[in-house]
């Protein structure tokens, strides 16, 4: 089989688990949607999965994003593009301007550079500020205990409406305890969105109440090393 054939079987058999882990989990029909994570992919090896249907993709490196995705985005006007990865701040302007959910706001100076090109391009990216819920030193994101007086300080000094929790459980532990903290921080910072689930553990995630599941090597199959 194609690789491409490959990553169309991907996509089925992964929203079939979803659709299965949302009605195991009493969740509502469509509750939760399925981020295509495409990094490492290039544009022919991600339009066979469009051409199939899907129009929400994930990237974590805007430098990457930039080399596929404008020419897709041309072609589909309905792309619904992700950065799930950290922002450097001489990308914010590139990332506001490309992405159409930034899902990875873990610092007060990206906050404020984000502000700044919302207001400059007239652009709004919905946004998600990234909890690094195993306080792993090498990981980003805001620690939990700050995260909600985070959400407040973006909204109330930034004006930036923050939509969204991300998080990226330690590799080694028990996702569950990790989604259940991001769950309750939502909760308490009164944000809609929660961005958690990978292709090891999205069904784990769905159970915990993910609202975005971001699966990439279960559609696409296994990246090269970097
Ligand atoms: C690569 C990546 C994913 C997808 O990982 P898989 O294990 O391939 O599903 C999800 N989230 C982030 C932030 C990533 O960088």
């Amino acid at each position: 089989m194609s690789a491409e054939a490959n990553a169309v079987e991907g996509l089925k058999a992964v929203l079939g688990n979803i659709a299965r882990a949302q009605s195991e989990a009493g969740r509502p029909k469509d509750a939760v949607e399925l981020v295509a994570v495409t990094k490492t992919f290039d544009a022919q090896a991600i339009r066979p999965v469009i051409d199939a249907g899907h129009r929400t993709f994930g990237e974590n490196r805007v430098q990457e994003a930039q080399s596929k995705w404008p020419g897709l985005k041309a072609d589909f006007s309905d792309i619904v593009l992700h950065l799930i990865g950290p922002l450097q701040s001489n990308k914010t302007k590139e990332a506001v301007a490309l992405f159409d959910v930034i899902q990875s706001i873990d610092r007060e100076k990206i906050a404020k550079e984000i502000a700044r090109e919302i207001e400059k391009q007239g652009r709004a990216p919905r946004l998600y500020v990234q909890v690094n819920t195993g306080l792993e030193a090498q990981k980003a994101g805001i620690e939990p205990g700050e995260a909600v007086a985070f959400v407040e300080r973006c909204r109330i000094e930034h004006r930036l409406q923050i939509e969204g929790l991300m998080c990226i459980p330690p590799f080694d532990e028990n996702p569950g305890p990790h989604f259940a903290l991001l769950e309750k921080l939502a909760g308490e910072a009164g944000v809609e969105h929660l961005s958690m689930g990978m292709s090891g553990d999205y069904e784990t995630a769905i159970a915990f109440g993910a609202t975005k599941v971001r699966v990439g090597s279960a559609i696409f199959g296994h990246r090269p090393k970097a």
